[in-house]
């Protein structure tokens, strides 16, 4: 037997009407919610886990990349610079003195200590932070919680209802059932594209490397804490693996894929096999804290957007631009984000955030990292929101409309 027929009713999952569905509450997600439901929307955020905060929390990855330019200027503001802050409410950080004053420049930034770990890139001085990831996925939730933004966890999106190229709403399944969740507009901030997938979207499939990343400690860490009053040093971000410049490492440069459960399963278990390999070098004061619940993939899928950024395009102005973003590597480049790289070609009322978005090449890794996905995040709740007030779909609405909006709530639009 090949096949078995399933008959399913799918039932209405509530009586509640939202606006907004989106799916996936990481980094994008999360600030695509905070915006649209700040502009009036009634909006919910379906996540799998049982936290929000993706990568960011679940995966262990505790670095906010830099807002700045490397250049001693602001350059990502909005939500994006509320969420920075919102990830060191009620814990530790390292953000430079220089920058926690509000300043939109600074002339001569001061180092940022504890950053020992990361030598590769150049982010000393710059408007970035390390954060304590329980207490940020805890402050995600009160404030999206406060702001009247329903989340249901331990949810997984499985389909997508369509009416051509119009989605009427999506269809979970979870502990208490299978279920339809209607919407006018959804937002994908799966991470993988899941939803574009569903609506039979083709997109480009990122290629990966192994890296496992993971916050442990060790007697001497704990003393140098003590000692210095800093606690990075004492809850250090580790990881095996390669760092982005594949080096460091003499675990295989095997390519890891996302696209598939199969190829997720393949990268988490060698992920974990080259952890247990890392627990098993060190010695009987050490302690691995905290292992990532999520795989470690940078890259799995974005979509081929009505626009795109592109390496060409850096330091350039772009008309439809919802945001700008730097290159955190290093003091690089920096490019205007263009509305378009959040919609599909064809679809009418799905948006991306995130790190699905249309960037293409090198641009992806930049756009990936928190200060682009979040922003990405705005502007995608914000043009939704903006649709379902005026009552049509995200890809028909005024692009000045938008800007405008954004621009009022702190976005830099203009390099
Ligand atoms: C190894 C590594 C190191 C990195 N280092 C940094 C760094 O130092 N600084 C930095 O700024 N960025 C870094 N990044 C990038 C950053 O972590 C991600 O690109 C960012 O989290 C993307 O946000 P997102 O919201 O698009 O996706 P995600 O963070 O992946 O969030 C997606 C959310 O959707 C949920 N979801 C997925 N599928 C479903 C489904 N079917 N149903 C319901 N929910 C679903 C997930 O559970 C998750 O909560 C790193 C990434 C990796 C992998």
């Amino acid at each position: 037997m090949d096949n078995i027929t399933e008959k399913l009713v799918t039932p209405l999952a509530t009586d509640k009407e939202y606006d907004i569905v989106i799916v996936g509450g990481g980094p994008g997600g999360v600030v695509a919610a905070l915006a649209a439901a700040r502009h009036g929307s009634k909006v919910l955020i379906i996540e799998k886990a049982e936290m929000l905060g993706g990568l960011a929390t679940l995966g262990m990855v505790c670095l906010f990349e830099p807002i700045c330019d490397g250049r001693g200027r602001k350059i990502t503001k909005g939500i994006v610079e509320e969420m920075l802050h919102l990830s060191i409410k009620y814990s530790y950080s390292n953000l430079p003195y220089t920058w926690n004053q509000g300043v939109d420049y600074v002339k001569e930034p001061e180092n940022t200590p504890g950053l020992k770990s990361y030598p590769y890139f150049n982010i000393k001085g710059r408007y970035a932070t390390i954060f304590n990831m329980p207490a940020f996925t805890l402050a995600m939730e009160e404030l999206v919680l406060s702001e009247g933004i329903d989340v249901i966890y331990d949810t997984r999106f499985c389909d997508v209802v369509m009416d051509g190229n119009v989605c009427k709403g999506v269809i979970v399944e979870n502990l208490t059932g299978r279920s339809f969740y209607r919407g006018k507009i959804i937002i994908d901030g799966s991470g993988y594209g899941v939803v574009f997938s569903r609506a039979g979207v083709k997109m480009e499939k990122g290629e990966n490397f192994l890296t496992t990343c993971f916050v442990e400690t060790d007697f001497k860490s704990m003393e140098e804490a003590i000692k210095t009053e800093d606690m990075t040093c004492g809850l250090r971000w580790g990881g095996v693996g390669y760092n982005l410049l594949q080096e460091g490492s003499n675990i295989s440069p095997k390519k890891y894929y996302g696209t598939t459960t199969e190829e997720i399963n393949e990268y988490v278990i060698d992920s974990h096999k080259a952890a247990l390999a890392h627990i098993k070098t060190q010695g009987k004061d050490y302690a691995m804290v905290s292992l990532a619940g999520i795989a470690n993939l940078r890259k799995c899928n974005r979509i081929f957007g009505r626009e795109s950024v592109l390496e060409e395009n850096a330091f350039a102005f772009n008309e439809s631009s919802i945001g700008c973003v730097s290159d955190w590597r290093g003091i690089g480049s920096t490019y205007e984000v263009p509305y378009g790289c959040l919609l599909d070609t064809k679809i009418k009322n799905i948006l991306a955030v995130g790190r699905i978005v249309s960037a293409v090449g090198d641009t992806w890794d930049v756009l990936r990292c928190y200060p682009g996905a979040m922003l990405t995040g705005q502007a995608a709740g914000t043009a939704a929101a903006l649709a379902v007030r005026d009552g049509i779909s995200p890809d028909d609405i005024s692009i000045p409309a938008l800007q405008k909006m954004l621009e009022a709530d702190n976005v830099m639009l203009h390099l």
